[in-house]
């Protein structure tokens, strides 16, 4: 059996687990990210690395390669810009190699999530592929006629940044009303606290109070008692979600689409997607139909993900 080590690298932590051949995290272990100091991130981990080994139970020869997926733009085994570390043309995949003494590689961490259900997970065999990551703000990652699509330079892949309305809402990225305001996880929050604010006596408020706080289960907690302005939120915000879904429908016409993120975990919100989209898109049925469907790998996508960049 070969073994390979992904490295999730985020801007809160770093995550490193033993990957096998099949996709299944055998030991991990995790420390917070020193934030700016490149040299320094690389010797966390080198030492999470045989940590990982050892939770593991797999000897350090056993090890072919490490993996390592970064938030950002990469290019070449070079982090060419990573905001959310300060890292700016940081060489990590020579980093790497340098300091475990494996073939090392880097990913972008959008591509790493798309490599995993790509190769290991539900996407497995398909040609073309959409993953799209709902989190903070919106990953998104495309295999095209069987190639993982990284365009000019590796900057592709920013469908989070498409501008699907006009109401003036600032972005990240300093324009306006971009997908990722108004169909992340942060805009479930959002919706979520305003329903609560609109409705302090609402079925929502009283799920909130009883959780101790406004997390991404409030809004389906409260659909299950049968909240039905919880549930017209959720309606507008998968309104919000196809419409993005369906540009890149229209665009690549995916075989499937991945949904990641935490919140996908929820069947409420993804399984309505599938129609939605397919009734949507140009050409309707007689276009080839979209799949849409939740990963194999959700928390531990980018593990997964960046160790299997590296797999034979
Ligand atoms: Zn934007």
């Amino acid at each position: 059996m070969a073994y390979y080590i992904g490295i999730d690298i985020g801007g809160m932590s770093i995550k490193v687990g033993v990957v096998d051949q099949d996709g299944n995290i055998l030991g991990k272990c995790a420390a917070p990210t020193p934030l700016g100091d490149a040299a320094k991130a690389v010797d966390v981990m080198a030492d999470l690395c045989r940590d990982a080994a050892k939770a593991a139970g797999v000897s350090w020869q056993d090890i072919r390669a490490v993996g390592a997926g970064a938030p950002g733009t990469v290019c070449d085994g070079v982090v060419t810009y990573a905001t959310n570390l300060g890292w700016y043309g940081v060489p990590l995949a020579d980093m790497l190699g340098k300091a475990t003494g494996k073939a090392a590689a880097v990913g972008n961490d959008a591509n790493c999530a798309l490599i995993a259900e790509w190769r290991l997970g539900v996407a497995r065999g398909k040609d073309n592929v959409a993953m799209i990551t709902l989190g903070t703000g919106i990953g998104t990652a495309f295999v095209a006629d069987g190639h993982l699509l990284l365009g000019n330079g590796s900057a592709s892949g920013e469908g989070g940044h498409q501008r699907i309305k006009h109401l003036g809402r600032k972005c990240s990225c300093g324009r306006e009303d971009c997908w990722e305001l108004y169909a992340s996880a942060t805009s479930l929050l959002r919706r979520t606290e305003a329903l609560i604010a609109a409705e302090p006596q609402g079925i929502c408020a009283a799920v909130a109070k009883e959780r101790g706080q406004i997390d991404g289960y409030v809004l389906f907690a409260a659909i299950e008692r049968g909240d039905r302005s919880a549930q017209a939120v959720l309606q507008q915000l998968q309104e919000d979600i196809v419409d993005g879904l369906v540009n890149i429908a229209n665009i690549l016409r995916p075989e499937i689409i991945v949904m990641g993120g935490g919140i996908c975990a929820q069947d409420r919100l993804v399984s309505p997607l599938e129609d939605m989209v397919n009734s949507r898109t140009l050409g309707g049925a007689g276009n080839p139909h979209v799949f849409i469907v939740k990963p194999r790998f959700f928390n531990d996508a980018g593990i997964v993900g960046a160790a299997a960049q590296v797999m034979e």
